[in-house]
């Protein structure tokens, strides 16, 4: 009984921090590796697109003087570094995975092809994607957006610490409600935000559902491939 057979993760590179304020937390590492095991382990085939928020940001290197460009492109490469920590942690416990680089870096990941990602896939290896889109002014999340219609993924679950989309940031406002299921044309009429709108537009456009869920409770991701209703589904 598993509802999404092919399914792009997108992890945050803040997800990966745990209580620290800078960096990976090793202990989270391994939380979010036998989580993703699990996946693989009912038959789902799992795609990853990892952040870097937690190493570099480019625009707020932008406001340090480091020129936005440059910046990008250095928060590009914190975006290699955690998939390269998180694959190493999925190897650790016997997953089969391949790291792939949007900038060309042959000798730590592959260039990406996407045939060759999606063979990739189908023979049970989790692919981790990372340099985003490998081009400045863009996002993870972008990047999340762009390979999941690539691949013909059938659904984004874009991890968070809330478990879901609210009327409101439920850590400020005690009052926010949240939304069990949400339409894209909603999720804009009332100004939430779930991704980048660069992002959110492209899985608007083609139609591609997005699962806000809490990425630090155990068992969701293996809930929402078997289809309960864990988080926030945005679609149609
Ligand atoms: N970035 C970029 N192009 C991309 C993806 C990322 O320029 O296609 C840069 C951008 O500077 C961004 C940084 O890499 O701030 C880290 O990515 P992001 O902020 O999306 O990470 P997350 O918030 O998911 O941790």
């Amino acid at each position: 009984m598993i509802k999404y057979k092919r399914v792009l993760l997108k992890l945050s590179g803040e997800s990966l921090m745990g209580k620290q304020k800078f960096g990976i937390d090793p202990n989270m590492l391994s939380h979010y590796a036998y989580q993703i095991k699990a996946l693989t382990e009912v038959g789902v085939q799992v795609a990853i697109v990892i952040g870097g928020g937690n190493i570099f940001r480019g625009l707020q290197a932008s406001e340090s003087g480091i020129e936005r460009v440059q910046g990008d492109y250095m928060g590009m490469m914190a975006t290699v570094i955690n998939g390269m920590a998180l694959q190493s942690a999925l190897e650790t416990i016997g997953v089969f995975t391949r790291l792939i680089s949007a900038i060309e870096m042959k000798q730590i990941a592959e260039p990406y092809i996407r045939r060759r990602a999606i063979r990739h896939l189908e023979k049970g290896r989790v692919v981790i994607f990372s340099s985003g889109i490998g081009s400045p002014y863009f996002t993870t999340d972008s990047a999340a957006a762009l390979r999941a219609n690539e691949i013909n993924a059938d659904v984004i679950l874009k991890g968070t610490r809330v478990d879901g989309i609210y009327t409101a940031d439920p850590e400020k406002d005690p009052a926010a409600t949240k939304f069990d299921k949400l339409t894209f044309a909603k999720v804009i009429s009332l100004g939430l935000s779930v991704m980048d709108m660069t992002a959110f537009t492209l899985c608007r456009e083609n139609n591609l559902p997005i699962i806000v869920f809490d990425i630090n409770h155990n068992e969701n991701l293996l809930r929402i491939v078997k289809g309960e209703a864990v988080g926030t589904l945005v679609e149609g």
